[in-house]
């Protein structure tokens, strides 16, 4: 039964809101998780990739959540340059997230959140500048819930921070239109993922090819806001498709924003603390976002817990959460979002000379960082960004 007031309301059942509600509930506070769709995890909007440390850091993985394991990626230039790398230091799977996401919110109940779907948050219980619970739908029922805390992972479409007045817009190039069709019948390396990079291709983004085991693959495009409106990426995802897959069946097609800033700079209000997409904790370069999210949960269940039973709920003591993020990957995804910007900027031919570049490295010489400092050669700030970012410094 769903009460009335709980210490700890978390809006959105996505990676971000289960591992919120889990560490708040580990915390001892009592926790409510809504969300809106009918399933947690459906529909799925997402590539479904993620790497195993950033994994294993927050769970144990298992094997039922995995549709593919990863050891290597390509990435082609425009001129069809290929290049074939090892992952040296981690390993990568292609997650079944509806297996997935139901899963971690399993976790979070198993720990005391109490979990409701079809609950459709549409507003927020503000008094004295203070956030003081939900306004939600319930199967058909207007209804509202008192909360110490409200933890807004309510993903891109995030209005729960709006709610409150905090800034959550992003720039135009900020903003990644996602696209994706699930295919059947394609006949690709299973342990691989393929980039393909390249104004034709995804001004501004990429095309990606992520297997998912019996002739099943996600093929999706992100192309940057600046170039969606007159680039339409279902057209270039639709032209990629017929070239490369023309024996292919569709059985599924998302589209979705990502979020390729840098983390909100103040991503809490009195009572409030946004996490996960919905404060904009995505990887700028790859639009990764579901570690991400389950560390901004991580964190954010875990302060909630700990301020609620110092009953200190105002902005101040809540930044406590806002520095823990910077310090864990808010300043890493800064210098990515520097690095990304400088990314943007190649022309396919620089794409062009930086893959022929590489190509002629050995195998087990293209690492990451090797591909991004020879890319960035000629900006050795960024260059030392680069082995920072890739050394987690
Ligand atoms: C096409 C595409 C491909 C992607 N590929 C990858 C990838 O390969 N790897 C990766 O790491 N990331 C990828 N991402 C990004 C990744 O999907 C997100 O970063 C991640 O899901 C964020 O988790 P979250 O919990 O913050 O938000 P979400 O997973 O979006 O969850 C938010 C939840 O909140 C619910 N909700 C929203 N509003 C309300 C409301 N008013 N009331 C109640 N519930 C509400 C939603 O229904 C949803 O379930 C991709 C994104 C897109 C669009």
């Amino acid at each position: 039964m769903m009460k009335s007031s709980y210490d700890v309301v978390v809006v959105g059942g996505g990676p971000s809101g289960s591992m919120s509600a889990k560490l708040a509930a580990e915390g001892g506070v009592s926790v409510c998780l809504l969300e809106k769709d009918r399933d947690i995890g459906y529909p799925v909007r997402c590539g479904e990739a993620i790497g195993d440390s950033g994994l294993r850091k927050f769970v144990e993985p298992k094997e039922s959540w995995f549709a593919a394991h990863l050891n290597s990626f390509s990435m082609t230039a425009p001129n069809g340059t290929s290049i074939t790398a090892d992952f040296t230091s981690d390993k990568g799977y292609i997650l079944n997230r509806r297996v997935f996401d139901y899963d971690l919110a399993r976790l979070a109940s198993e720990k005391g959140a109490e979990i409701f779907t079809r609950a459709y948050v549409y507003g927020l219980i503000i008094e004295d500048g203070f956030v003081r619970g939900v306004k939600l739908e319930y199967l058909g029922e207007k209804k509202e819930i008192r909360a110490k805390i409200v933890i807004g992972a309510d993903g891109v479409e995030s209005r729960v921070g709006r709610w409150a007045g905090i800034r959550t817009q992003l720039k135009m190039k900020d903003m990644e239109s996602g696209f994706q069709y699930t295919l059947a019948n394609v006949n690709i390396p299973q342990n691989r993922m393929d980039f393909f990079v390249g104004k034709t291709y995804a001004p501004g983004g990429y095309v990606w090819i992520f297997p998912k085991g019996d002739g099943i693959a996600n093929v999706g495009i992100g192309v940057s806001g600046t170039y969606s409106k007159e680039k339409s990426p279902r057209k270039l995802l639709d032209k990629f498709v017929k070239e490369k897959f023309p024996e292919a069946s569709l059985l599924t097609t998302v589209c979705g924003g990502i979020p390729c800033d840098k983390p909100l700079k103040k991503p809490v209000k009195s009572g409030l603390i946004l996490v996960g997409d919905a404060g904009h904790q995505v990887n700028p370069v790859t639009g990764g976002g579901i570690s991400s999210g389950m560390t901004g949960g991580w964190i954010a269940g875990q302060v909630s817990a700990d301020l609620i039973r110092k009953n200190k709920l105002d902005e101040k003591s809540l930044t406590v959460y806002t520095e823990w993020i910077h310090k864990e990957f808010g300043k890493n995804y800064s210098r990515v979002y520097n690095i990304k910007n400088a990314i943007s900027q190649f022309t396919d031919e620089d794409l062009n000379n930086i893959a022929d570049k590489v190509k002629k490295l050995p195998r087990e010489k293209r690492t990451l960082t090797r591909i991004f400092s020879t890319a960035l050669i000629k900006k050795p700030l960024l260059v030392i960004d680069v082995i920072k970012v890739f050394a987690g410094i």
